[in-house]
């Protein structure tokens, strides 16, 4: 560089008209988040845990099969239960998932046969401490309620089909945000 550039100061005018450049006839690359333009997730994004509550009971689908626990590579999950004496029904008391070690899988929605875990497209969700993204029974209920009651759109995963139940057996999967 000779001494007229350096007293001219071209480099930094370089980079001055170089910015002004990008910022006035270039597409901005980032976006304001979260103020405005979100993400939308693809379908079947695997977000936040959920237990689907049923519309007629208000209490989970889950019938305590003990799959998702089975299969789960992480071992996150831990489900109890208590049997009816009379209906010799499985009755769930405690659905915990230990969201810090999931790695997201989906391998416990897919295992369901009754689709009562899902992995919602809801992404936003952080905590200051463990209990916060310790998932319990009743806070798994509640993430599918503010789930469905703040998704644009019903819940699909379309790439959950578990192998040799007809279509017509998948409830929750073509259920809308209603329940219904
Ligand atoms: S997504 Fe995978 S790791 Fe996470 S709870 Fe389900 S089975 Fe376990
Ligand atoms: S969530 Fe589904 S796979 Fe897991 S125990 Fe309940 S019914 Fe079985």
């Amino acid at each position: 560089m000779n001494l007229l550039q350096k007293i001219l100061l071209i480099e930094i005018w370089k980079g001055l008209f170089l910015t002004l450049k990008k910022m006035l006839f270039e597409r901005f690359v980032t976006i304001q988040y979260p103020e405005k333009d979100k993400v939308i997730p693809a379908p079947g994004f695997r977000g936040r845990h959920a237990l689907v509550r049923d519309p007629n009971t208000g209490d989970t689908l889950c019938i305590a099969c003990m799959r998702c626990v089975r299969v789960c590579p992480s071992q996150c999950i831990k489900v109890e239960y208590e049997v009816d004496k009379e209906t010799n029904k499985r009755r769930v008391v405690k659905y915990e998932i230990e969201a810090l070690r999931c790695v997201y899988c989906g391998y416990c929605e897919e295992v369901c046969p009754v689709n009562a875990i899902v992995l919602t497209e809801f992404f936003e969700y952080v905590g200051f401490t463990r209990d916060e993204v310790f998932f319990t029974k009743e806070k798994l209920l509640a993430n599918w309620d503010e789930f469905i009651a703040k998704a644009k759109r019903p819940y699909l995963n379309p790439f959950w089909k578990p192998r040799g139940i007809p279509e017509k057996f998948l409830p929750v999967r073509k259920r809308n945000f209603t329940g219904v």
